[in-house]
């Protein structure tokens, strides 16, 4: 997989390869969702605040109409969080934008996704990091989610279905981790698989409300700074909620 600071041109041929596949498998225009995207990158996410080029190019090629359901492509650029099935979401794009931008990505780090849903955030990240594992618990999810990804030609991204709340020992230490589901508390296995000088957002709180915690780990030692409320979906296993909250996600 090409990655923007290394390709310049990545942009204009991912752009260009879209339009001949939406062009064969959707009715609606390419441009169209490109124009859609563009106006969802200028006014949900750098008018709020992220300055990240680098953030801003991700989130405005990878097509996020194609990780959402037929119901939902209509909706796939609006300024909320879609239904992705199995009761799960995916997470409005400034949520996405924002978690992705404070790992502070430079394209060398191996990060670590725990719930991927659609695989739509693990696209996005893959775009700016060389390699990521994505974990999801539904197994519907993984498969989908794994051959979309390889479809659509995200090829530095690894699915496995498992509990995420575990992380992914083998693959261990990660740069970044990232986790798209409500942790009733950090998970302990997540800071020991973390690098040293390697950062980690998760959402941690009740079911009804979360702090987006940014960890950062150095010199042995965590330091953690609240970024913002939000309300994810539960995480489920080991170290997530035994019983089952009723939760939806930002
Ligand atoms: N980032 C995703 C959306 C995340 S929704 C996207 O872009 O589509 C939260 C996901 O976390 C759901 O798919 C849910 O099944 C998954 N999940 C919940 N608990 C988990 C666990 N312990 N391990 C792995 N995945 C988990």
């Amino acid at each position: 997989m090409v990655r923007f600071a290394r390709e310049p041109n990545f942009l204009a041929m991912r752009r260009s390869s879209l339009v001949s596949r939406n062009a064969n498998s959707t009715p609606s225009e390419p441009s169209h969702f490109e124009a859609l995207r563009r106006e969802m990158v200028a006014l949900q996410i750098r008018d709020r605040g992220i300055r990240s080029e680098r953030v801003l190019a991700a989130m405005a090629s990878v097509p996020r109409h194609e990780f959402v359901p037929a119901s939902q492509v209509s909706a796939a650029y609006s300024d909320n969080a879609l239904l992705i099935g199995e009761g799960q979401t995916i997470s409005q794009p400034y949520v996405v934008a924002a978690m992705t931008d404070a790992l502070s990505l430079n394209g060398s780090e191996r990060v670590l996704e725990i719930g991927g849903g659609s695989g739509y955030h693990s696209a996005v990240l893959s775009l700016l990091a060389r390699e990521v594992t994505a974990m999801e618990f539904v197994p519907q999810l993984a498969d989908a989610a794994r051959s979309r990804l390889a479809h659509l030609g995200f090829s530095n991204v690894h699915v496995e279905q498992a509990d995420g709340s575990l992380g992914w020992p083998s693959g261990a230490p990660f740069d970044a981790i990232l986790v798209a589901a409500a942790a009733p508390e950090i998970p302990p296995p997540l800071i020991d698989q973390l690098a040293e000088g390697g950062r980690l957002v998760i959402p941690v709180g009740s079911a009804e409300e979360q702090n987006l915690l940014l960890l950062m780990k150095s010199n042995g030692g965590v330091t953690r700074k609240i970024m913002f409320t939000c309300r994810f979906v539960p995480l489920r296993g080991r170290h997530g909620w035994q019983t089952e909250p009723q939760g939806t996600t930002q």
